[in-house]
């Protein structure tokens, strides 16, 4: 079941820079797919793209067959900073999404409720964004895509601000995520060992411009 198709993408940054060329990828439904490789080999550029909060120079994303311009309610991207409004308590901006869609009160705070449980922060609804952690401020973030519905799920570098244990934690809530929920997701990274310990696929561009290198599907062993 192919959600996400990108072809042809080719991508230069005011004439000079080619940040990709001739990207043709494919994303299943329920798939982790990691694009790794080097700094400035454009995996942001790609990210973005197919998030559709930039536009490719040539080619074009297809979402369920349908080529899409700009961003649509089906992929959410997960912002670094994750753009929480400080002045929110947890469960409102975990609930925001659907607020802007329109859906009532108790619903929303009822679906917000059961992703918070889902991203691991459960008795943290009633705090403030500066009263969380760094990890724990990403995952309202997440919560906040995830209650929308949205089928996939962008990230960049999502585990590159947090320490040690809450990667740990964070990277085996995605797992979970992506099997209870057949969630899709695709992450940014630079570490191949994340990448290998996370993935179902490994995306690897080589820079200047960002081409595909290889793709692979490493056999995971995360006992
Ligand atoms: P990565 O995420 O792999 O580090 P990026 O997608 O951020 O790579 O960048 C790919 C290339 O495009 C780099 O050479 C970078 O300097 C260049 N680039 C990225 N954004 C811009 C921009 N807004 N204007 C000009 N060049 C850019
Ligand atoms: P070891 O070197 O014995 O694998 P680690 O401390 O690296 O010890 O890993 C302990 C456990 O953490 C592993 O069994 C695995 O479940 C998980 N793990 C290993 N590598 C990673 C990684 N890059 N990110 C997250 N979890 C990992």
């Amino acid at each position: 079941d192919q959600i996400i198709e990108v072809a042809g993408i080719h991508k230069t940054y005011g004439n000079v820079v080619t940040a990709l060329q001739d990207i043709n990828l494919g994303f299943q439904r329920g798939e982790l797919t990691s694009l790794l490789g080097p700094s400035g080999c454009g995996k942001t550029t790609l990210l973005k793209i197919i998030a559709g909060l930039l536009e490719p120079t040539e080619g074009e994303v297809r979402v369920h067959g349908k080529p899409v311009t700009g961003p649509g309610p089906e992929r959410a991207f997960v912002f670094q900073d994750f753009a929480l409004m400080p002045w929110a308590t947890v469960i409102k901006n975990a609930a925001f999404g659907l607020e802007l869609k329109g859906v009532a009160l108790e619903e929303r705070e009822d679906r917000a409720r059961h992703y918070i449980n889902e991203v691991g922060l459960a008795g943290f609804e009633d705090k403030y964004p500066h009263e969380l952690s760094g990890g724990m401020r990403q995952r309202v973030g997440l919560a906040r895509a995830l209650a929308v519905e949205a089928e996939v799920l962008l990230m960049d570098e999502p585990f590159s601000a947090v320490d040690e244990q809450t990667r740990r934690k964070f990277q085996e809530d995605l797992i979970r995520l992506r099997e209870t929920e057949n969630k899709t997701f695709i992450l940014v990274t630079h570490s191949i060992e994340e990448a290998v310990y996370l993935s179902d696929r490994i995306v690897l561009l080589s820079p200047r411009p960002g081409r595909l290198k290889q793709i692979v599907a490493p056999e995971i062993d995360r006992s």
